[in-house]
């Protein structure tokens, strides 16, 4: 598939909303079997990644007649899911990429600038390009920004170097994230501190799975015993926000002989001296050396949403995601705006996965807000990660709102680690990951 040059929607007049409403709601009563719904939308997505990817395709299957702008300034599509297995030293980065234009449908218009500002009274975008879009529907799909630089002493190039390892900041960093272990290894001792943040991260089991995989290595390289292990979390006895998850992995770290450093989070380091900087709940400091640090940078919505009037104005997600009611995720305020993937601020919603679950509710929703209806889909919090416990095995956790479980497949439990889901997640995952972005489930 490619980007065609469909006529560009820049700072054209906008039409009446009585007129669009009504026209698309008289064509909405064409029978589904005759195929797209038909609207004249100026329909803007922001964000090129896995759900900017996931809406577009959707959206230009399920609209006849719409104008679709995908804003984006990446050119290369990353397989997020596949940093682990990189900075783990089973994959190599070329498996994780692709290029963004190879998944945009024909009917699209992409823009590869990025948002700059959002005004949402004038329905309007700008770009850093200098472009102003105008649009009658607005989806945002921003991703997460990583905050390295709220750590003192820390930003993202400096992954790989100093024994800072950290899975986050795209394939180089993860691949400079195994290197970094690699020296770990090389050394035959040391002491090795796992990190997380304080702020909700997309795909929340990554943290654990760096740790279980350098858990493996180690094992692996038959000197355990002389290296000290530690994870650091700012919650109390607490690395997972479900229970049955968080049970099982301290308890196996605990025959792993990992130490559990609770109630301290990483505020600042020093990496000539390889010492960091924890702060805990009562403002006082506890400064821990190291070999190698793994470390998880607090996230947010980027600083274009955050900032903006689309952001949460109170709660816990207050001027740091994207304000959508978690179920419908239509904005709060906005009704002519829909958010997706990571920078929706709902209690949990940030993996691939649940972009697969999310991207249907909202097309329909958007569908049904096109044609002057009410929201008729929900998103019940699906989450979903194979959660590695070690080179080999691991456990499907699959939940939702209110950590209730939800097992997609009879025969895998989702409390329970297997080979079958470690191949799962090798080789299964990442084809099903690119039939999303196509919107083909
Ligand atoms: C280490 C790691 C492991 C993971 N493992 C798993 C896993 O096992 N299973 C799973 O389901 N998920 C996993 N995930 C999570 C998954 O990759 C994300 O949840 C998913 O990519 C979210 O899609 P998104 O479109 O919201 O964000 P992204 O895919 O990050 O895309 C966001 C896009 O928005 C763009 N953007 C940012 N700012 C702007 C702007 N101002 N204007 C325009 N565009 C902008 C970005 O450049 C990017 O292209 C993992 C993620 C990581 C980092």
């Amino acid at each position: 598939m490619a980007a065609n040059n469909y006529p560009p929607t820049l700072n054209r007049g906008r039409r009446s909303w009585l007129q669009l409403g009504l026209g698309a709601g008289a064509l909405s009563l064409v029978p589904a079997a005759l195929g797209a719904q038909q609207s004249s939308a100026r329909i803007v997505i922001v964000g090129a990644g896995a759900a900017g990817l996931a809406i577009a395709n959707r959206l230009s299957r399920a609209l006849r007649g719409a104008r679709l702008t995908l804003v984006g300034a990446r050119q290369a599509h990353h397989y997020q899911p596949g940093f682990t297995l990189i900075a783990s030293g089973l994959w190599q980065p070329h498996r994780v990429l692709t290029q963004t234009r190879d998944w945009l449908p024909a009917d699209l218009q992409w823009i590869d600038a990025d948002a700059s500002a959002f005004d949402p009274q004038r329905r309007q975008v700008s770009l850093t390009s200098g472009q102003t879009l105008d649009y009658d529907l607005l989806v945002v799909a921003s991703g997460c920004q990583l905050n390295y630089d709220e750590i003192e002493g820390m930003s993202a190039d400096r992954v790989g170097r100093d024994g800072i390892g950290s899975v986050y900041a795209g394939p180089d960093k993860a691949s400079a994230t195994n290197a970094a272990f690699e020296e770990l290894l090389r050394k035959g001792e040391g002491r090795a501190l796992f990190t997380l943040c304080d702020t909700p991260l997309k795909c929340a089991g990554a943290p654990l799975k760096m740790t279980f995989t350098s858990l493996s290595r180690l094992e692996a390289s038959g000197r355990r015993a002389a290296f000290d292990v530690g994870f650091v979390t700012p919650f109390e006895q607490q690395v997972f926000a479900v229970p049955v998850y968080n049970q099982f992995v301290l308890q196996r770290w605990q025959e792993q002989q990992l130490t559990l450093l609770d109630q301290r989070r990483l505020t600042a380091i020093d990496p000539g001296a390889r010492q960091a900087q924890f702060t805990r709940p009562d403002g006082s400091h506890a400064v821990e050396s190291y070999d190698y640090l793994h470390l998880v940078p607090p996230m947010s919505a980027p600083d274009v949403v955050r900032r903006s009037e689309l952001a949460w104005q109170q709660g816990p997600f207050a001027g740091q995601w994207l304000e959508v009611d978690q179920y419908t995720l239509q904005h709060r305020r906005y009704p002519e705006i829909f958010g997706i993937g990571d920078v929706v601020g709902t209690p949990f919603g940030k993996t691939a996965a649940s972009v697969k679950k999310q991207a249907p509710v909202v097309e329909q929703n958007i569908l049904d807000y096109l044609a002057g209806r009410e929201p008729s889909a929900h998103y019940n919090g699906y989450t979903s990660c194979p959660l590695i416990t070690s080179i080999g095995r691991a456990m499907l956790a699959e939940f939702g709102y209110g950590g209730e479980l939800m097992p997609t497949f009879p025969f895998i439990s989702p409390t329970e680690e297997s080979w079958a889901v470690w191949v799962m997640k090798e080789k299964m995952l990442q084809p099903a990951y690119y039939a999303m972005l196509e919107g083909r489930v």
